[in-house]
C-alpha cells in the first residue's frame, strides 16, 4: 500500500488562491489592507528563516507584513511598550512575537500584553480559553493547520481515535482540544506515558510533536493510520526530517504528512488567514 502524501504546501497554495486572495480583495475594496507585525528579537537563524517564509506568503496573499527587529539586549519594558502601541494602532490587525525570545524576556508577560483581537498566533489565555470552550476564536496556527490537513486528506475526525504524542502549549494540548471539539476520542501522550507503543497502536490518526528526530518508526504505526508529523529537524548530513521516520512510516500509513512541505506551510497559511480574519472583525 502506498500512502497518500498530505502535502501541506499544496493545500496552502490552493487555499491561498481560492480563499485568502478573494477575502483580501474584498477587504481592500472597503479600504482595509490587513497589516501584520512580526516582532523578531535577536539573530536566531531558524527564526529568521521562519519570518522570511511568513513575509513571502503574506505578500502573495496581498497583505502587509512588517518585521520589527530588535537586538538581543532589548529590554522587556521596550517590547511591552511596542505591544501597547500596536494594540492601540487601528491600522494594525495582527501581531506575533517570534519565539524563542532571550531569557531576560518573559514569554508569558509578552503574550498576555497582546490584545486578544490582534493575537493572530492564538497564544493569549483568552484565545486559548475560547478554544477550550469550543467557541469561535483566533486558533493557534500549527494545531489549526493540522486539523485542516487531516480533513483535506479525506479523514473525518468524528468518532476517530486520535493519539497525540506531545503536550506542549503550542502544539500538543491545543491540537488535542481541536480534535476533541470535532468529536474525536483523544489520547494525549508525553514523556511520562507508560507503554507509548500500546497507546500509538490504538490510533486511527497519529499526531507526533515530540521534537525528537525520527523517534516514531513505521513498525509502531498501525496499518491504515493517518500520520501528521509536526517535528522539524536539520539532519547532520544535510536536509530536514521530522519526528517520524518517513521511509518506514509511509509503508504503513493510509496517509502521511512529509517534512518539509507538511505542517510548516500550513502553520504559515493559518497565520496569514488569522490576520485576515482579525482584519475582517476589526474593520
Ligand atoms: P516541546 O519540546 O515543547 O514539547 C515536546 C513534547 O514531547 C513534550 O510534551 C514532551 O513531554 C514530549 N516528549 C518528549 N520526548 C518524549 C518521549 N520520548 N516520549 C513521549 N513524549 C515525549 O515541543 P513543541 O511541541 O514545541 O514542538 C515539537 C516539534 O514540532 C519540534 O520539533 C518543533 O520544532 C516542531 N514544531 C513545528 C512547527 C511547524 O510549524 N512545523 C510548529 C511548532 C513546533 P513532557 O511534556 O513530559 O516533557
Amino acid at each position: 500500500m502506498t500512502a497518500l502524501i498530505i502535502s501541506g504546501k499544496d493545500i496552502a497554495e490552493n487555499l491561498l488562491d481560492n480563499e485568502l486572495v478573494p477575502r483580501v480583495e474584498a477587504l481592500k475594496a472597503k479600504g482595509v489592507t490587513p497589516r501584520l507585525i512580526v516582532i523578531l528579537i535577536g539573530d536566531h537563524a531558524a527564526s529568521a528563516s521562519y519570518v522570511r517564509q511568513k513575509e513571502k506568503f503574506a505578500e502573495r496573499a496581498g497583505i502587509v507584513a512588517e518585521t520589527w527587529r530588535y537586538n538581543d539586549s532589548v529590554t522587556e519594558a521596550k517590547i511591552l511598550e511596542e505591544i501597547k502601541n500596536i494594540n492601540e494602532d487601528a491600522s494594525i490587525h495582527g501581531v506575533i512575537v517570534q519565539l524563542p525570545v532571550p531569557d531576560h524576556i518573559s514569554v508569558e508577560k509578552i503574550l498576555r500584553a497582546i490584545h486578544p483581537s490582534k493575537d493572530v498566533d492564538g497564544f493569549t489565555p483568552e484565545n486559548v480559553g475560547q478554544l477550550f470552550l469550543g467557541e469561535p476564536t483566533l486558533e493557534c496556527c500549527t494545531p489549526k493547520g493540522i486539523i485542516r490537513m487531516i480533513e483535506a486528506s479525506g479523514e473525518d475526525l468524528n468518532g476517530k481515535h486520535v493519539v497525540v504524542v506531545g503536550r506542549s502549549n503550542i502544539v500538543g494540548k491545543p491540537v488535542a482540544i481541536l480534535a476533541l471539539n470535532k468529536n474525536a476520542t483523544v489520547t494525549i501522550c508525553h514523556s511520562r506515558t507508560k507503554d507509548l507503543e500500546a497507546q500509538i497502536a490504538q490510533a486511527d490518526i497519529l499526531i507526533v510533536a515530540v521534537g525528537r528526530p525520527e523517534m516514531i518508526k513505521g513498525d509502531q504505526i498501525p496499518e491504515g493510520c493517518t500520520v501528521i508529523d509536526v517535528g522539524i529537524h536539520r539532519k547532520e548530513g544535510g536536509g530536514l526530517c521530522g519526528d517520524v521516520e518517513f521511509a518506514s512510516a509511509v509503508k504503513k500509513a493510509r496517509a502521511i504528512s512529509p517534512v518539509p512541505g507538511g505542517v510548516g506551510p500550513m502553520t504559515v497559511f493559518c497565520l496569514i488567514e488569522n490576520t485576515i480574519e482579525a482584519a475582517e472583525k476589526l474593520s
